[in-house]
């Protein structure tokens, strides 16, 4: 079983990233209005996730640690309709069989929580435990373990810059939720949680470059196409300024990237990219979300239909602004 855990901690925790990606999707799978992070050394040292979301009861919190567990999935035809982030119920055990892990939760109904410490996956401890309604996570020592993870982990200021590059990602994904980020106890992002998805932008980019935006709104049987797009103005050498959003989840598509910087070819130079922030609603029957383990790969049905249509969407708003 814990050899098993650690083979599933390979593909579901390639790094301090993985952790933060995994325990806020269930902060946010518990219905959680405002998330608090904190991390030490590029989380290499610990990362704490905080929120108020349902908490768990004492029973479901030893049970999240076994394997399978998920309270996600109520029977396999959900797996074609999975409007939640998590189904695989393979998080916390495989973060617990690689770190030391400590979880503090307690039911919204509750008049008091619990408290769990598991190592390497043995469980050390379970107690009561004053706390608010939430649950939080800390995760210590990522990878003690497993020495030969912890040899590919790069500086605390890298894996610090891909968990804020994360957390700015999932603040636009749900710009509902409040998110706040701290490094070594010093405040590194905040999201207001407002529920305006330029609010979630211009806390990520800055006020002055969310200005200058230009909205993306458009339906049609296929798909609802919402977001925001740069004028050629704001632009960078590398793609990291396209975040891409399906059904409130975090995507990676390269043939929607690509029809992206289509619609820019002729006003931007080679090897310049847009700002582009697209949240797409499509028919989850028509999502695969079930591809790989980290989720991060959605594969999606009509994927060059819609990249087509993207293309087109944003061409019409440039050229509505005579760009
Ligand atoms: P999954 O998210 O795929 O169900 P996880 O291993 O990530 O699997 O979590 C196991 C279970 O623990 C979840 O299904 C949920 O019931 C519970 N859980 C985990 N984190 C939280 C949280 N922050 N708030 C409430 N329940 C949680
Ligand atoms: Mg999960």
């Amino acid at each position: 079983e814990l050899t098993a855990n650690q083979i599933a901690a390979g593909e579901v925790v390639e790094r301090p990233a993985s952790v933060v990606k995994e325990l806020v999707e269930n902060s946010l799978d518990a219905g959680a209005s405002a998330i608090e992070i904190n991390i030490y050394e590029g989380g290499l040292k610990s990362i704490t996730v905080i929120d108020n979301g349902s908490g768990m009861s004492e029973e479901d919190a030893v049970l999240a640690f076994y394997r399978h567990a998920t309270s996600k999935l109520a029977s396999a035809e959900d797996l074609t309709n999975i409007n939640t982030m998590g189904f695989r119920g393979e998080a916390l055990p495989s973060i617990a069989s690689i770190a030391r892990v400590e979880l503090k939760t307690r039911a919204q109904d509750s008049v008091s929580g619990i408290r769990l410490e598991i190592s390497g996956g043995k469980t050390l401890s379970v107690g009561s435990a004053g706390c608010p309604p939430g649950t939080s996570v800390t995760v210590s020592d990522l990878f003690y373990n497993t020495p030969a993870r912890l040899k590919h982990m790069q500086t605390a200021s890298a894996e610090a810059a891909r968990i804020n590059e994360l957390v700015n990602r999932l603040a636009m994904a749900k710009p509902e939720v409040s998110f706040r980020l701290r490094h070594n106890g010093r405040n590194v992002f905040y999201a207001p949680g407002s529920g305006s998805l330029l609010d979630a932008v211009a806390a990520v980019y800055g006020i002055k470059i969310a200005r200058e935006l230009i909205p993306l709104e458009e339906e049609n049987a296929l798909l609802k196409i919402y977001g925001y797009t740069s004028r050629p103005s704001v632009n960078r050498g590398n793609r990291k300024q396209q975040t891409l959003f399906i059904n409130h989840r975090l995507v990676k598509s390269s043939i929607i990237l690509r029809a992206i910087e289509e619609a820019y070819r002729t006003i931007l130079p080679p090897g310049r990219y847009p700002l582009t922030i697209l949240a797409l609603a499509i028919n989850p029957g028509k999502v695969d979300v079930n591809v790989h383990p980290a989720k991060l790969e959605v594969r999606v049905e009509q994927e060059n239909e819609i990249a087509e249509l993207i293309k087109e969407s944003i061409k019409r708003a440039l050229q509505a602004n005579s760009l």
